[in-house]
């Protein structure tokens, strides 16, 4: 298994560019779907951040940096990973900021509609704030599981919102007949492409979606708690209006005007001012994804998947699959039941193999194509091998719950 895996990375396109990346020593990093690995060149990126702009520029880098524009420049970075025009994408806020903001525009441009339809165990923040627009009287959550969704569609429903790639199971949503089919219903629909932007293919354009978000610190390694990104389609530039209208969003936010005038086009997403420390570090993670570009990611996702999945098929058949089988029905993550799987998961990290934990019994490895191994891939299943044959991983120390997981 070792001499293939060494075999395959010898014969990578993006070999290279794992060195452009700071992982450390004897650490196989398994959950960049979760937190992205820390692009060597972001430290340097902030650094000059922090000392010329901020510590010399001052307020000036407003513009001598054009601070002002990185939400706008960042967005048009992530738009051909994602299948976007420059001018319909915007890094801001959260994910779970993003969707309410874009719920609140669906809502207003179906009027007589309140139904948000999503599917039960979707990404909890995604029904949370469904919920909490419920609870303000102005939408009602309805639920429909994954294979029922076209049957949830009525003329109730004002907007259809889905996550793309299932962050447990990593199973794919077919994005051009869902959206589709929520069209002909006349409902709206927004993507959450937290887990696929920069890992599996979009094409948000060529599947004529209205409105997606994204999270900037999974594969797009932009740091620990990036701002997000969102997708408004051109053609509701004009027309869509989102209901947190901060004066970032505004027309002319230096007018200081005592009235709201939206923004042009995507710009008026945006609320209150940008984090740029964060945004740096954002902009950075997103140049080295864009340099590399989606084909590559996509085909070495694919093909690293494929090798973990078949190896643990033959080396740990007592962990049971929960992703699916082909790769153009998965993310780029793979995802296994077992009763342990907490005390297995702390097992591999005691061992410095990071994957991680979903309650309460799944264990799941990502994939990031930029910066994983095949070898690694092959330690991985190796190391599990031997935690399940051992009972290695039934020690009580195991079994303590951190407050992450
Ligand atoms: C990671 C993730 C989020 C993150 O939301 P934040 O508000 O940015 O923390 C949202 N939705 C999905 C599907 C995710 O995987």
């Amino acid at each position: 298994m070792l001499d293939e895996a060494k075999a395959l990375d010898a014969a990578d396109p993006l070999r290279a560019y794992r060195d452009q990346f700071d992982l450390p020593e004897g650490v196989i990093y398994l959950d960049g779907n979760s937190l992205g690995a820390l692009p060597k060149r972001t430290r340097g990126r902030l650094q000059q951040v922090v000392d010329t702009e901020w510590g010399d520029g001052l307020i000036r880098s407003w513009n001598s940096a054009d601070w002002i524009g990185t939400p706008q420049r960042i967005g048009a970075k992530i738009a051909p990973l994602i299948g976007a025009q420059s001018h319909e994408v915007i890094a801001c806020d959260s994910v779970s900021v993003n969707l309410t903001k874009l719920i609140g525009a669906a809502l207003k441009m179906r009027p007589g509609r309140t139904v948000i339809l999503s599917e039960p165990g979707n990404f909890p923040t995604d029904l949370y704030m469904i919920q909490g627009l419920a609870g303000q009287g102005m939408a009602e959550q309805r639920l429909a599981h994954r294979d029922q969704i076209i049957e949830g569609l009525n003329e109730d429903v004002a907007l259809l919102m889905l996550t793309h790639v299932h962050y447990k199971t990593g199973a794919m949503f077919d994005m051009a007949a869902l959206t589709k089919a929520a069209h002909d219903a006349g409902a709206l629909v927004l993507w959450d492409l937290s887990h696929s932007g920069g890992a599996v293919p979009v094409d948000l354009n060529e599947c004529d979606a209205d409105f997606a978000v994204g999270c900037g610190y999974k594969y797009l390694n932009g740091g620990p708690g990036a701002p997000a990104y969102a997708y408004v389609a051109e053609r509701h530039h004009e027309t869509f209006q989102q209901p947190i209208t901060g004066w970032m969003g505004h027309a002319r936010p230096f007018a200081f005007s005592d009235e709201y005038e939206p923004a042009e086009g995507v710009s008026r997403m945006l609320a209150g001012t940008p984090p740029i420390l964060a945004m740096a570090a954002l902009e950075s993670g997103v140049e080295l994804m864009a340099e590399i570009g989606m084909e590559p990611l996509v085909a070495k996702s694919r093909a690293l998947s494929e090798f973990f999945r078949t190896a643990m098929a033959e080396h740990c058949p007592q962990m049971e699959p929960v992703s699916p089988a082909h790769p153009t029905q998965r993310g780029s993550q793979l995802s296994y039941y077992h009763p342990e799987a907490y005390a297995i998961c702390q097992a591999l990290i005691a061992r410095g193999i990071i994957g991680d934990f979903r309650d309460p019994d799944v264990l799941r490895f990502g994939f990031a194509p930029a910066y994983v191994s095949f070898e690694d891939a092959g330690k991985a299943v190796a190391a599990l091998k031997e935690i399940l044959e051992t009972g290695a991983w039934d020690r009580p120390e195991f079994k303590q719950r951190a407050a992450v997981t």
